[in-house]
């Protein structure tokens, strides 16, 4: 094969195979060549229109509203927190990974009182042990779960979670920032309180824009919970009721583009549809990366089809930093590892991609491997 043809997004930019921000259409960029001021009625429809379709993705019609929150995801996540669990509440932290651990952060720096659930990057939170200590620590009122993981790229047992929140009569907030829009999350089957999620990750749409969708009669109970102005879901969700309109300067662009991408959403059959081609990118990219002898960190019943990660080759002669620039040369950037149990790289399957550039994908990395004369992506160094 030839070398160094740089794979390209629809717009001749390199592919992104990461966690977010992602490669998005040529259609969802183009939507944002215009001017709009933050009152305009054009505007303002748009993004009513984008607010109800969020509720709508997350089956919460008439349980739920979309409250939006300028900036990126973890500005939905503090104000998640601060906004739920007031300063009386005391929040528990399930952990496997950087998101959880930030959620820790937001809440310690907030002032609530926390207690947290670890477990290691490639383990599941311990149902048993959050039952237990929700049963003895009657303090908890609410629980902070990651959908995906995207440290890792593990699924954690939503649902499962969720049951045992509801059954303890306790609250629970959800950051589905990297699921939301490709894996099922639906409000109907699933009980929670808050759940967080972006514009630039399962939507397609560019970064900008953090949204929480909020229980209506939970959210009631927020007034004077938050500790910051701008992060105050219940103001800012007072305010959308009674002017339809931000409290401050929205992201305009970012939430028309938004819009154009919740339209191609729909038109590639809605969270099934988004999931399916996330799951077939998954599949081409973890059997293709075996088959060079790469290792996933996790079994294929623990892997999210949103990000894999790949152990470190153990040959000395992969050089990270090499294998990153090489690929990066011929159109694919990848994302390094950031674990703590073991040495690891990761690359993503959502964004504006197939198959065929997952195809791509794994061509340039053999054509990387070739030019480091590695040649074996795993751990089998003996068997050279
Ligand atoms: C991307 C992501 C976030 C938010 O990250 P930002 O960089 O603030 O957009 C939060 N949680 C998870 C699980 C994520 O994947």
């Amino acid at each position: 094969m030839t070398t160094k043809k740089p794979a390209a997004s629809e717009t001749g930019d390199p592919l992104l195979l990461t966690p977010g921000p992602l490669t998005t259409s040529a259609s969802v960029k183009q939507a944002m060549v215009h001017d709009w001021g933050s009152r305009d009625a054009g505007f303002l429809a748009i993004n009513k229109m984008v607010l109800d379709r969020i509720v709508e993705l997350a089956g919460a019609q008439g349980t739920h509203v979309t409250v939006p929150v300028q900036g990126s995801g973890t500005f939905a996540v503090e104000a998640m927190i601060t906004s739920f669990v007031s300063k009386a509440g005391k929040l528990l932290v399930l952990i496997n990974g950087a998101y959880g651990q930030r959620a820790l952060k937001i809440a310690q720096i907030a002032g609530r009182a926390t207690a947290s659930l670890e477990t290691p990057e490639d383990t599941p939170p311990d149902l048993a042990k959050l039952d237990k200590m929700l049963s003895d620590d009657k303090a908890i009122t609410h629980v902070f779960a990651v959908h995906c993981e995207t440290t890792s790229g593990i699924l954690n047992p939503i649902a499962e979670i969720a049951a045992i929140v509801a059954k303890q009569g306790r609250r629970l907030l959800v950051d589905s920032m990297s699921a939301f829009g490709a894996l099922e999350i639906d409000a109907r089957n699933i009980y929670y309180d808050a759940l967080a999620a972006s514009s630039n990750k399962c939507l397609e749409g560019v970064p900008g824009l953090g949204f929480v969708v909020c229980r209506n009669t939970a959210l009631a109970e927020c007034k004077g919970n938050a500790t910051t102005l701008v992060l105050d879901l219940f103001d800012q969700a007072e305010a959308f009721a009674r002017t339809g309109q931000y409290r401050f300067t929205p992201p305009i662009h970012v939430i028309v583009a938004l819009g154009k991408a919740i339209e191609e959403h729909a038109a590639e059959g809605g969270v099934a549809g988004r999931g399916k081609r996330y799951r077939d990118n998954a599949k081409v990219l973890i059997d293709g990366m075996r088959a060079m002898g790469f290792q996933t960190l996790l079994p294929n019943d623990l892997q999210a089809p949103i990000i894999v990660t790949f152990h470190m080759p153990t040959d000395p002669k992969f050089v990270f930093q090499r294998f990153y620039d090489g690929l990066k040369d011929r159109g694919y950037v990848i994302y390094p590892g950031k674990l703590t149990v073991a040495d690891s790289f990761r690359m993503g399957c959502i964004g504006r991609l197939y198959p065929e550039h997952m195809k791509g994908a794994l061509a340039a990395v053999r054509e990387v491997l070739d030019e480091l004369r590695v040649s074996n992506g795993g751990p089998a160094l003996a068997a050279e």
